[in-house]
């Protein structure tokens, strides 16, 4: 592309187009980080007044029934179902991924040695999302029963890294730096041909790329919704487990929404049946409410015509960055093969966090990630070509004038 006016063309022929204007971006701003927190959906407004008002206010306690409080979490997680390729039944919306990690980590365990006792051997990656490592870390040491985590330094390594000891292979589908993708099919099966399960992670999968968990057999997965499905700050996190693993066992944080009559007040924990039990305690109702409203415009498309524009933005980004760019030290990480790659892109640069600072000034929002990688979200719903054509000039702008190097924009916040 060579002319921003060839960018102006393909938003008029865009047909996901219309969708931007449910969400409230800011005028003059350029939103590269949906893959880090998404933008409110317009209706999030009404619908959180909504609840503080009506639901809370006026119906008090009575809205954990009349309001379908008590519900939401699994209305929340059939609703989100089909981007998944989930079934009925099978996701509830609750807690932080953190939290549905340790729960369905804990039940894969249980699950493989009640099958095949011996197996002490969690398979992971060195570069997946830190918290995860940390909670399979937290776990281990908590059941001291010898197990073990083997990390990988790239996913070609895996194959050989997943054999008979192996327990569980717990992998992030699209790699929250690089925005590699694994062929979740592919892994999958090699997972089971040697007897271990498959815990996917799809904190940048869910809203982001197509995925088939149930056509993959898949055996456990979590998510968020904060990221692409643009639930909000915080908002919570989803778990699924298909039918055939959810009565096996259950998992550890037995707290009173996963108990089989909650209102019995049984002093004695029993599960309840399904999906329910991967419940624990009281969520957190305003927060879950607004995930609805993510969640309903995703009802107006399908993850397919989402892939198709996702992979055309990134592409013409890739494209730009390295024809308008060239010259500047900027390193593609994210694959360019499209079977590989996820929906972000990410370049290196030895001074990314400067730059990165010197972008969001200018009001481009992206985020950085040690070590000098420059991310860059791409969410097909609200974002446009011509905001992949402006984002790169002003990049271009930033690296010619050498803005980056104002000593403003070497200060950390706390969160980059
Ligand atoms: C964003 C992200 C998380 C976040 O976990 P929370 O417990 O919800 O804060 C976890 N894992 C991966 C792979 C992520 O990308």
């Amino acid at each position: 592309m060579k002319h921003r006016e060839e960018a102006l063309a393909l938003d008029r022929a865009d047909p996901l187009a219309p969708l931007r204007d449910q969400f409230a971006l800011a005028p003059d701003t350029i939103y590269l980080d949906g893959n880090s927190l998404g933008v409110p959906p317009k209706a999030a407004a009404a619908r959180a007044q909504q609840v503080i008002g009506a639901e809370w206010g006026e119906g008090l306690i009575r809205s954990w029934n009349a309001a379908g409080w008590f519900a939401l979490p699994r209305r929340l997680g059939n609703k989100l179902a089909p981007l998944i390729g989930a079934a009925e039944d099978e996701v509830v919306v609750t807690d932080t991924i953190s939290i549905n990690l340790f729960k369905v980590l804990s039940a894969a365990l249980r699950l493989q040695d009640a099958r095949d006792p011996g197996r002490r051997v969690i398979v992971s990656e060195r570069s997946n999302f830190p918290s995860d490592l940390y909670i399979a870390q937290g776990l281990i040491e908590q059941l001291d029963r010898g197990y073990e985590l083997r990390l990988v330094d790239d996913p070609a390594e895996l194959p050989e890294a997943i054999g008979s000891d192996t327990a569980v292979a717990m992998i992030t589908h699209v790699n929250y730096r690089t925005g590699y993708m694994h062929d979740m099919a592919a892994l999958t099966q090699l997972i089971h041909q040697s007897g271990a399960l498959a815990l996917w992670d799809l904190a940048h999968s869910a809203g982001a790329v197509p995925v088939d968990l149930n056509g993959v057999a898949a055996d456990y997965a979590v998510g968020c919704t904060y990221k692409y499905l643009n639930g909000g700050p915080g908002s919570p996190a989803f778990v699924w487990v298909p039918k055939r693993h959810q009565d096996a066992f259950s998992q550890p944080l037995s707290g009173w929404w996963g108990h089989r009559a909650p209102f019995q007040m049984d002093p004695v924990y029993q599960p309840g049946p399904g999906i329910g039990r991967y419940l624990c305690g009281t969520q957190p109702m305003v927060s879950m409410a607004l995930v609805e409203c993510g969640l309903d415009v995703f009802l107006q498309t399908g993850m397919h015509e989402i892939r198709r524009k996702s992979l055309a933005l990134t592409d013409l980004f890739i494209d730009l960055v390295e024809s308008r760019c060239a010259g500047h030290a900027l390193h593609l990480v994210t694959p360019r093969a499209h079977t590989q790659r996820g929906s972000h892109v990410s370049f290196a640069h030895p001074h990314g966090y400067e730059v990165m600072q010197a972008l969001i000034a200018r009001n481009v929002i992206g985020d950085y990630r040690e070590p000098h990688v420059l991310r860059f979200g791409f969410t097909p719903l609200y974002l446009r070509y011509v905001d992949v054509w402006d984002a790169v000039e002003t990049l271009r702008d930033v690296l010619e004038s050498e803005s980056w190097r104002a000593p403003e924009f070497a200060a950390r916040g706390a969160v980059t």
